[in-house]
């Protein structure tokens, strides 16, 4: 889960991490409320899990709180994109802070590299912009430390960091005060990503963490009790929603052809065989070892209801799964459900034929059997490109 920059700054706050003092507002008042109350000078922050807010507009200054209502009811309701995520998100808070007097940015993070098994703190002092492009046009400004986990972050880590990224004299000291604190509460909070850009050095010498994007694990859940109050006030796409409640493990992605199969390596296959075939599945959709009918009807609803779905491919290898009691299911879905698109079926292994004879038997014209996987990948490929599998 992404946490919004509040959010990520409220659990940075607790690590004793300086953050700048703010409000959240979803309303123009509430906003001009919040700045009232700050005085001064004040920053209006639009909050989604986007990068590039500056640019696109989501951050204005406002000298006063009549100021602070007017740059939040211009940022309310905008819609902010970039370039990973062209269909943006609306904006429904803004963070209202107190502002500072920014001398430098800085950029600092840490995160998990799977293929070191470390965890990987990267430091830099060209901040407010990308790491990968600071990366790309100059890799010397970049200080990289790993940390194994075991042993933990040590100030040797801090000095490498805060030295090799050559941060002004004056930040130095409180630079590499914050930097275990972070290391901390990207521990603790199991967080695949904690990341300050831009960590500023403020007129009067202070370092404060003026950004916040906090990544946390979902599979660590279960140990963090706040974890469902900071999901809380995240949207979950309907069609998760409901595929979630139904117990299916099931992840959206872009494409067009819907997938269902049974076992993670089974899926996995799957949409690479999609992919070999030159189409773009549109989602991973695990119906697990043993699914019955009522579970395949739920799957095939649940990729049905994205109109992006042009053709579905259920490949299914049985094993404990039984080919008759899937077979069962995609009949029952396709007597409950008005199915649009075409549903192309791969039956193998425990009581293939007879699943196979019982599709047979009930002909429905958006039903089509196909024999072996890659036969049923381009057939389901040709039919979502509007061409006769
Ligand atoms: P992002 O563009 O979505 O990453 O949003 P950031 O929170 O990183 O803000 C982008 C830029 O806005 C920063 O690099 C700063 O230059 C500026 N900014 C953000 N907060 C403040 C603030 O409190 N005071 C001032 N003067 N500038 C700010
Ligand atoms: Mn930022």
């Amino acid at each position: 889960m992404d946490l919004f920059e509040y959010q990520g700054k409220e659990l940075l706050r607790k690590f004793e991490i300086p953050v700048p003092e703010g409000r959240v507002a979803t309303t123009p008042d509430e906003a001009a409320e919040a700045a009232k109350g700050l005085g001064g000078r004040v920053v209006v922050k639009a909050q989604v899990q986007i990068g590039g807010r500056g640019k696109a507009g989501g951050i204005k200054l406002a000298e006063s709180p009549e100021e602070a209502r007017e740059a939040a009811d211009k940022i309310i309701g905008m819609t902010i994109s970039n370039e990973q995520d062209p269909k943006g998100q609306l904006v429904k808070r803004v963070l209202v802070e107190r502002a500072g007097d920014i001398r430098e940015e800085y950029y600092v993070s840490f995160a998990i590299d799977r293929s070191a098994r470390k965890f990987v703190g990267i430091m830099s002092a060209q901040g407010g912009m990308s790491i990968e492009e600071v990366a790309e046009k100059d890799p010397t400004a970049v200080a990289k430390v790993h940390v194994d986990p075991l042993l933990g972050f040590s100030d040797y880590h801090a000095r490498k960091l805060v030295y090799g990224a050559k941060l002004d004299p004056e930040a130095r000291k409180e630079a590499i005060a914050i930097l275990p604190k972070l290391y901390r509460a990207f521990v603790e909070l199991d967080a695949s990503l904690v990341e300050v850009n831009p960590l500023v050095l403020m007129g009067e010498g202070r370092v404060v963490a003026l950004d916040a994007k906090v990544s946390l694990d979902d599979s660590a859940a279960y140990r963090h009790p706040n974890f469902d109050e900071l999901k809380s006030v995240h949207e979950v796409p309907e069609q998760e929603r409901f595929a979630k409640e139904r117990g299916l493990n099931f992840i959206k992605l872009d494409g067009d052809v819907g997938i269902i199969g049974n076992g993670a390596g089974l899926v996995m296959s799957t949409l690479d065989v999609v992919k070999a075939a030159g189409g773009e599945p549109a989602n991973f959709l695990d119906v697990g070892g043993g699914a019955g009918a009522e579970l395949l009807s739920s799957a095939l609803e649940v990729i049905t209801s994205n109109a992006e779905v042009k053709s579905v491919l259920v490949n299914i290898f049985g094993g404990i799964t039984r080919c008759d009691l899937v077979a069962e299911g995609i009949i029952d879905a396709l007597g409950r459900l008005d199915v649009q698109v075409p549903i192309v079926v791969r039956l193998d292994g425990t009581n293939a034929e007879q699943g196979r004879k019982m599709l047979a038997d009930a002909p429905h014209p958006k039903l089509i059997p196909a024999d072996t996987m890659l036969g049923a990948a381009e057939k389901a490929v040709a039919l979502a490109h509007g061409k006769e599998g």
